[in-house]
């Protein structure tokens, strides 16, 4: 056996997926995965009392990245795989609630007649959003090189459609303000879809989901769910992922410290003693990343900023109906409310929390993360002053449920994916045999985790047979 040794760093879904690609790489590597808290999972975590189910960090996943059904149906969770329910869902502008305007994807039209019954937008505006989906100008061209999310959607939507619909909904997810989000990095898919199909419209046309017929009432309420969860909550990934691993040696409670080189190898400094590895994944937050790397000298390295959200969760019982219909809303920047969205779980899940009416709402966005920081009682006071002033009434949870995630999101400027090849280089010159995985990198998605992790651990091979070594 090779003496050959990949220290791991970081317990969430980024590193243990990493141990377990490299378990089936390299079978007889050692492996050790260092985590700082008490705990594996990192963001992902559930709250399992009393018969609920509820997501503290992320309650699910994008259905169509294939990566991590994959990675659950090969350590045995397939038969735990559930579907949203879906249903009508809202934007929450000054005004008041708007239904999301039917056929739309990803807050793109793409049946016109449907669209025109939106309230969202004026009559003027609608006439705006249908002239340029039909007539695109033909002075637009396909972006060669990365541009603001804003900056490629305005020219073909309108400044209208892309402030009162798309910026509320896909802002939140990469925590980013929508003119200086990266296109290439966040929505790649409006490009390529563009590219195939001649126009934004035709494209966006070709991604709708197959059940959906156009020009029928229902097209909306899409009869597919487009996200996966577990039964048994998104915990329990991280419980079988750790139970999987044979080859691996986990260690909790040992927050890397610094790292040094000794005799060809680096030399990782805990307050348990010193590990020694001859490569090393660090699937950690990114500001920790330029602390532990001195040497590499990248100004982009420390340009990543991150910014904090909190999870309120609120448990009623069922007979407490509440004004709020389907999934959900999300809520535009310029309405006066604390909170950034809000979700129905009880009606997007059936498995989360059987006869109640729970609502989660989201609070911090970019930029604005203070409350965040502020007290429980702070936190639940303000997100039920917002829900109260929308459902119109006093509300009276019987139970809240409380999350932080300091620094969990990265914003995704523009320029990040050749930002982050040029740390990954500077980082590969200077300190040989050290990765970077994680959400800082490669998209935030619990997918685009698991993805990044495969891609470092099939890197580390591949360096390998370049070297004409094994570590096997
Ligand atoms: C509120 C919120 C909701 C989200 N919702 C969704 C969703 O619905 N769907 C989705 O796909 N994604 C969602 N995401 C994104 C997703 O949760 C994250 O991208 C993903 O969980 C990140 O995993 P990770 O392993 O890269 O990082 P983390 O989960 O942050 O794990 C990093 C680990 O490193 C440990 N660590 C830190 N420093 C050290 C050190 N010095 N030494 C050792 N260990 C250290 C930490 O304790 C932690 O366990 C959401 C994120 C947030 C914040």
């Amino acid at each position: 056996m090779s003496s050959k040794r990949l220290v791991i760093v970081g317990g969430g879904i980024t590193g243990l997926a990493a141990a377990y690609y490299a378990e089936r790489s390299f079978p007889n590597l050692n492996i050790t995965l260092l985590e700082a808290g008490e705990r594996l999972g990192g963001k992902v975590a559930t709250y399992r009392e009393d018969g609920f189910m509820i997501e503290r960090g992320p309650d699910s996943y994008v259905a169509r990245k294939h990566i991590l059904t994959d990675l659950i149906e090969a350590i045995g969770l397939g038969d735990q795989l559930v579907r949203n329910n879906t249903s009508q869902a809202f934007i929450l502008d000054p005004v008041g609630l708007h239904p999301i305007p039917k056929g739309s994807v990803m807050g793109i039209p793409t049946d016109l007649e449907l669209f025109r019954e939106t309230t969202l937008l004026t009559e003027q505006e609608k006439q705006e959003v249908t002239d340029l989906l039909l007539h695109p100008s033909e002075q637009l061209t396909i972006p060669e090189h990365d541009i603001p999310l804003g900056e490629y959607l305005r020219p073909r939507l309108g400044d209208a459609l892309v402030e009162k619909l798309i910026e509320p909904l896909l802002s939140g997810i990469y925590a980013g303000n929508i003119d200086k989000m990266s296109t290439f990095a966040t929505y790649p898919q409006f490009v390529a879809n563009e590219q195939k199909a001649g126009s934004l419209f035709e494209g966006m046309r070709l991604m709708r989901p197959l059940d959906q017929t156009p020009n029928t009432p229902q097209m909306t309420i899409k009869a597919t769910g487009q996200f996966l969860s577990l039964a048994t909550g998104l915990e329990s990934l991280i419980e079988r992922l750790e139970e999987t691993l044979e080859q691996s040696e986990i260690r909790l409670e040992t927050p890397l410290l610094e790292i040094t080189r000794e005799d060809g190898r680096y030399r990782l400094k805990t307050d348990h003693g010193p590990e020694y590895a001859d490569y090393v994944l660090l699937t950690i937050p990114h500001p920790q990343v330029v602390q532990l790397l001195p040497e590499a000298h990248v100004p982009e390295l420390e340009q990543l900023t991150t910014h904090s959200t909190a999870t309120i969760t609120l448990i009623f019982d069922q007979q407490e109906s509440l004004p709020i219909e389907g999934t959900g809303f999300v809520v535009n920047r310029r309405a006066p409310y604390s909170i950034t969205a809000c979700t129905a779980i009880d009606q997007k899940w059936n498995h989360s929390a059987p006869n109640h009416t729970v609502l989660r709402a989201f609070v911090g966005r970019p930029g604005n993360d203070h409350l965040v920081h502020e007290s429980d009682e702070t936190l639940q006071r303000a997100v039920l002053q917002d829900l109260e002033k929308i459902c119109n009434r006093k509300l009276e949870p019987k139970q809240v449920i409380i999350s932080r995630l300091i620094d969990g999101l990265p914003a995704y400027t523009v320029g990040h994916a050749e930002r982050t090849q040029r740390v990954r280089d500077e980082v590969s010159a200077k300190y040989p045999g050290i990765y970077l995985a994680g959400l800082a990198y490669d998209g935030v998605g619990l997918p685009d985790c698991v993805a990044s992790a495969k891609t470092m651990i099939e890197s580390i091979a591949l360096e390998q047979s370049h070297a004409g070594e094994s570590i096997n």
